[in-house]
């Protein structure tokens, strides 16, 4: 089965690890994992937490600079594409596509010039905030609850707007999510959250909040990390991540759902701990009763059609 995996932070690993390549790495992601898989394409967030640095913004272009390096390296077999046409057209060549993000709106420190350089180097999708406020709005969190988009995260949404990017809700407030359903003139995505009704953490989104995501013709990427799928001894078993499937199918209805498994940004998932390990979710969505068309949806056609929506 093909796949669009919507978010991973693998990019940052390799700029931790100067060593580790992205054709064979003990990380959770690289060619060959993808290989496995049949990656049609695969989302590299630049993630950054800007608490923990000097200048975001430096960090993002650092880890930009890593993963274009391992792309160059790699050409022959993976390629950037920014739209989906590019993802096509590196399919006809028999290449994989990747995908590029911010996790970290601070990375742009509040400057849309920062934005129009990041759009030249290829980066297609913004995960507003992480778990910080920043220039762009309040993250995730009952200490934020509705507080949401600064003057600043509604410009910056209009620009994005404007560009073809997509906007992404995954880390922000509840606030945020509706600025943006309310004001995004395009779809966006939540490219790795789960169902709060099964898992009520504020990183997972409310039934409310998934029905909007899916009127406005977005999508949620099911993440496979264990703190978001259940509670308990069985927290990161494969058959949590169908429940969180089964749930948003049943709420949203199946066009808002999308794989966005969070790997190397996140501790280790106990049944899923490699993209090459999504082959083994596929058997048990089909146990539940998912057919090969409703399947292909999920892993990647849905993904694909927001991509066709927004991105230019
Ligand atoms: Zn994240």
């Amino acid at each position: 089965m093909k796949v669009i995996d919507l978010h991973c932070d693998t990019a940052m690993k390799l700029l931790q690890n100067p060593d580790a390549s992205l054709a064979k790495n003990e990380l959770a992601v690289d060619l060959e994992k993808l290989d496995a898989v049949d990656s049609l394409a695969q989302v590299f967030a630049l993630f950054v937490n800007k608490d923990l640095v000097d200048s975001p913004y430096a960090t993002g272009v650092a880890v930009l600079d890593r993963l274009e390096a391992e792309l160059q390296k790699n050409s022959a077999q993976i390629a950037w594409a920014g739209n989906i046409e590019g993802i096509l057209e590196n399919e006809r060549a028999g290449k994989k596509t990747a995908l590029i993000a911010i996790e970290e709106g601070g990375v742009l420190e509040g400057s849309l010039e920062n934005l129009h350089m990041f759009h030249k180097r290829g980066v297609r999708f913004i995960t507003l905030t992480w778990n910080h406020p920043n220039e762009i709005g309040f993250p995730h969190g009952e200490e934020h609850g509705m507080k949401g988009l600064t003057p600043f995260g509604f410009e910056l949404l209009e620009e994005m707007n404007r560009l073809g990017m997509l906007p992404d809700v995954s880390h922000l407030s509840e606030g945020g999510f509706w600025d943006v359903a309310k004001a995004s003139a395009t779809p966006f995505m939540a490219t790795h959250s789960n169902c709060r009704a099964l898992k009520d953490h504020t990183r997972n989104l409310t039934d409310e909040q998934i029905r909007a995501l899916a009127n406005k013709g977005g999508v949620m990427g099911i993440s496979v990390v264990k703190n978001f799928l259940k509670e308990g001894a069985d927290e990161g078993r494969i058959e949590a991540m169908v429940a969180h499937i089964k749930h948003a199918h049943k709420v949203g209805g199946l066009d808002v759902l999308a794989i966005g498994t969070d790997f190397d940004g996140t501790a280790l998932n106990s049944e899923l701990t490699s993209i090459a390990d999504l082959n083994k979710l596929e058997p048990q969505l089909r146990a539940a009763g998912y057919s090969d068309e409703e399947l292909e949806k999920i892993y990647w056609k849905n993904a694909l059609r927001v991509i066709g929506d927004v991105l230019r």
